[in-house]
């Protein structure tokens, strides 16, 4: 373990990316409580929608499609809550619509996938903000840990970050996640964004430990599986390398890309409900990283887990848990192969 005269001042940005997107993708206002009703693809066309947009008919690439539906969740009986964190292992609806395709069959990491897809969309600029609200809540400059999928480790600090903006030219894969009752469809991919705007936070590591540049992108799986990190054969659900590796596999989610911002800032969200929740985000999961020794998670999907003889841990290390034999083996090779037993 870290030294524990320094443990509070060092973050781990992996296992904070983790929190963030966890703490963010559960509670995303615009698919809360949405449970999914029907897929489509290139291959099989909507049936339970009538999808009257343009972009779904006329793109010819690779493209996935996915009704949502908003379902008021149940008073928890003890808690008088209605707080169910949104996951994959709940989006499926109790009673499935009868014509629909067969959603029952989706694999559970399918599911994981169209999950973070559907929550991917336009979120970038939102997680950015997450991490930068997260970053303001420390009041002296933390030292970051940078936790490499290959085994490089690096040192850096918020203060060095730079929110770089990508212009990615004609995304192959189309997404269109259409949310009922509203109606409402978000697309990435489409033709009508030749353009499309993509935003991640790099970090540079102290000049001791050689300047390099990492970046993380926390919404890289809105370009589907190919959005799997955190390193090259990754299975988790965010991307964490460095600069070059990074730039290769944006050359595989769209025919180009430039760079066309780099900033320390980024600008808050005008809608102040929006900034709220994002803020909550935040807190959220500092509350939680502050509290790791006591209450930990799974260090693939990051779900809190319940203390006690059914905690589920890496026997190697015991120092790494997880939901079940899936999620282990997915962090397995995305990330704690290199860095079991280490300290
Ligand atoms: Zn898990
Ligand atoms: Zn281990």
């Amino acid at each position: 373990m870290l030294d524990t005269h320094h443990e509070s001042e060092i973050l781990d940005l992996y296992e904070i990316a983790l929190l963030l997107n966890y703490e963010r993708t559960s509670s995303e206002p615009r698919f809360r409580y949405t449970k999914l009703l029907e897929v489509a693809s290139h291959e099989l066309d909507f049936q339970t929608l009538l999808i009257n947009t343009p972009i779904w008919t006329a793109h010819k690439g690779p493209k996935d499609g996915f009704v949502f539906q908003r379902m008021e969740p149940a008073v928890i009986a003890d808690t008088g809550s209605r707080e169910v964190p949104d996951l994959p292992s709940n989006m499926l609806p109790q009673i499935v619509y009868p014509l629909a395709r067969d959603i029952t069959q989706l694999a559970p990491d399918r599911l994981e996938t169209i999950y973070w897809q559907a929550r991917g969309h336009d979120s970038c600029f939102k997680s950015v903000a997450i991490l930068q609200h997260f970053f303001d809540l420390y009041t002296t400059d933390p030292f970051i840990r940078i936790r490499l999928a290959d085994g490089k480790e690096y040192f850096s600090s918020p203060s060095t970050r730079s929110i770089i903006e990508y212009e990615l030219l004609t995304v192959q894969r189309l997404t269109i996640a259409v949310v009922l009752p509203e109606n409402k469809a978000y697309a990435t991919g489409s033709a009508d964004q030749p353009r499309f705007k993509h935003a991640v936070v790099v970090f540079e590591s102290h000049s001791y430990n050689g300047g390099v540049q990492t970046v993380l992108d926390l919404a890289s799986m809105q370009f589907g599986d190919t959005g799997r990190g955190p390193g090259h054969s990754g299975k988790g659900t965010l991307v964490l390398e460095s600069l070059d590796d990074y730039h290769n596999r944006l050359s595989s989610v769209a025919a180009g890309f430039r760079t066309t911002k780099i900033s320390y800032h980024i600008t808050p969200d005008p809608n102040e409900v929006n900034e709220a929740w994002m803020k909550k985000v935040a807190e959220r999961a500092k509350e939680r990283w502050e509290n790791r020794n006591d209450h930990h998670w799974c260090g693939h999907c990051a779900r809190p887990l319940a203390n006690g003889p059914e905690l589920k841990r890496c026997s190697a290390c015991r120092d790494a848990y997880y939901c079940h034999r899936e999620h282990q083996i997915k962090a397995w090779f995305s990330h704690h192969k290199r860095w079991c037993g280490k300290p």
